[in-house]
């Protein structure tokens, strides 16, 4: 089945390489259009009928044709004959963040390039500035939208992995009961970016038949020290083999970061046998540490008795409903966080600048906050009204005063004219933070881990104004953004700035996102008392309440 989000990448794909091969503008637009479009739609459009597709705005009928044949042949004609007759080097160019399908089509036959390491070659000749059309702006831009995707090759999410690592350590588990098993390397660290799923189990003669027999596996390569390969949806992995004597030691040496690790192993003086993880902290006189901890920037280890966990989350903050951009209604994404048993519900659809997200009108806000009320009376649960207002270019927020001071708290994030240096960037960002309505800042620096680094930001300036101004940092939970980034908590909770940990839910099935949220906050040393919708209801009434009041905007 596919979602709407793969059949928009398919149409899209579809008009970059009609692009790239000279097609007409009319027909190519019909797909990039179809392709925004579905983006939009709230129902899952494989499953309409053709009369119901014709209907829809930007669809039509050769596009819902479209639609239909993917649903019962599982592909496309015309996009499998693009495909044909395009090297896939080229279909990769068009990845390329900055690059539609007309430049690639003149830099493949202007300059014959088909692959990636070709382009940046070229690049570095200067040969693509001199094309017609091109020129050293869009060079430049080119060689670091190649450099970042490079860089971000065969990595992932923590999200789109912690899953199936789990499972797999598991089902080795039940295949050898005698074994020590366990996760080691940057997905024990729940880091958010991994390279591989690593896993490591003591010596077991019969290793290499067990692992054979899973089917899910591509084995690669295999030593007596290693297994190595890929799983069926492409994830890399390595399975260590290592002496039961020195189990805990390899663990240990195989989790933590480099200079962690070398910190500790320096005081052992050589010993490698112990018979726990516990007993390797125990020998230099050091408490446990974690392994989510175990990085370089650690310079003591807290104590983790107090660290957020998911189950301290009380409520659901920086939600978005049917109202701006999110698939489900007010209602139906309060009354799943009451059935999940969250105390409060804040929702913050887009503000009005934001009007390829549906952003509100002050008019829509008057009706959203009316419904807000009714809501109110019959849920066992509290809806704060909110906003995620957008900071404009100049910092300033996108309402006037009195549609600010309506809102119970405003989340004020950065969407649009993300180019920025740093002083920029910084400046709009603490003009945004000095404004008395701006409870608490939104996604810092605008990143989409592995495919779009965040705007440059002076984070130390930033969590100063915060903690001059009483506003509360977000972490944007969502996977692809983990925003503030965690190294920067640690320097907040100094400050006695709060760390807000907001799944930014555009459906029912976002809220729980709040899972990769604490799993970051974590790491960053994030602990409940100092994370804001941890706090009760009553709390945060009386926290909004008493903010207000000094301020002097209740
Ligand atoms: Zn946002
Ligand atoms: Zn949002």
């Amino acid at each position: 089945m596919y979602s709407n989000k793969e059949i928009s990448t398919i149409f899209k794909t579809i008009s970059g390489l009609m692009e790239l091969h000279g097609e007409n503008d009319f027909k190519t637009k019909s797909y990039s259009n179809a392709a925004f479009q579905i983006g939009r739609i709230h129902e899952n459009v494989i499953e309409l009928d053709q009369t119901t597709l014709d209907k829809k705005q930007g669809i039509g009928k050769s596009i819902a044709a479209k639609i239909i044949e993917l649903r019962d042949t599982g592909t496309i004609a015309v996009l499998d004959e693009l495909m044909a007759i395009t090297p896939p080097g080229l279909i990769e160019i068009l990845k390329i963040k900055g690059l539609g399908g007309k430049k690639v089509g003149v830099i493949w036959r202007e300059l014959g390039i088909e692959t990636i390491g070709e382009l940046l070659y070229a690049c570095n000749e200067n040969r693509l500035a001199k094309l017609k059309g091109f020129g050293e702006k869009t060079q430049e831009s080119v060689i670091q939208s190649i450099t970042y995707y490079q860089s971000n090759q065969g990595k992932f999410r923590y999200a789109a992995v912690a899953d199936v690592a789990n499972e797999m350590v598991s089902l080795f588990k039940t295949a050898m009961p005698n074994a020590k098993i366990e996760l080691c390397g940057d997905i024990r660290r729940q880091s958010n970016i991994i390279n591989a799923i690593e896993i490591i189990i003591n010596q077991d003669a019969d290793i290499q038949n067990h692992i054979a027999g899973f089917t899910f596996l591509n084995i690669i390569s295999t030593t007596e020290l290693a297994i190595s390969g890929k799983t069926v949806n492409e994830i890399a992995f390595t399975i260590y083999i290592v002496p039961d004597a020195t189990y805990y030691f390899n663990l240990f040496i195989k989790t933590g970061a480099q200079d962690f690790v070398d910190t500790i192993v320096t005081k052992l003086n050589g010993v490698t046998n112990f018979e726990s993880e516990e007993a390797i902290f125990k020998a230099v006189q050091l408490p446990f540490c974690l392994p989510e901890l175990r990085e370089d920037d650690l310079i003591e280890i807290p104590d983790q008795s107090k660290l957020i966990q998911l189950s301290d989350i009380r409520g659901i903050v920086h939600n978005h409903s049917t109202w701006s951009d999110g698939k489900n209604t007010l209602a139906e994404m309060a009354e799943a966080c009451m059935n999940k048993g969250f105390e409060y519900f804040v929702i913050s659809d887009h503000s009005k600048t934001a009007f390829y997200a549906g952003g509100l009108t002050e008019t829509q806000i008057l009706a959203q906050q009316h419904e807000i009320d009714q809501l109110n009376d019959k849920l066992k649960l509290r809806i704060y009204k909110s906003i995620e207002c957008d900071i404009l270019f100049d910092g300033s927020l996108d309402y006037a005063d009195d549609v600010l001071q309506s809102f119970d708290l405003v989340i004020a994030s950065v969407h649009q004219n993300l180019k920025m240096d740093i002083d920029k960037a910084t400046n709009r960002l603490l003009r945004a933070i000095e404004n008395p309505y701006t409870t608490i800042l939104g996604h810092m620096t605008g990143r989409l881990l592995l495919s779009r680094p965040g705007y440059p930001v002076d984070h130390k300036k930033l969590i100063d104004a915060c903690a001059a101004n009483d506003v509360v940092i977000e972490i944007n939970a969502n996977p692809y953004r983990l925003d503030i980034d965690h190294t920067q908590i640690p320097y907040a909770l100094k400050k006695g700035v709060m760390i807000s940990i907001n799944p930014d839910a555009h459906s029912i099935n976002g809220i729980m996102d709040i899972r990769w949220g604490t799993v970051s906050a974590r790491k960053g040393g994030l602990t409940k008392d100092m994370c804001w919708n941890s706090m009760s209801l009553a709390e945060v009434d009386k926290w909004l309440t008493s903010r207000k009041k000094k301020k002097g905007i209740s």
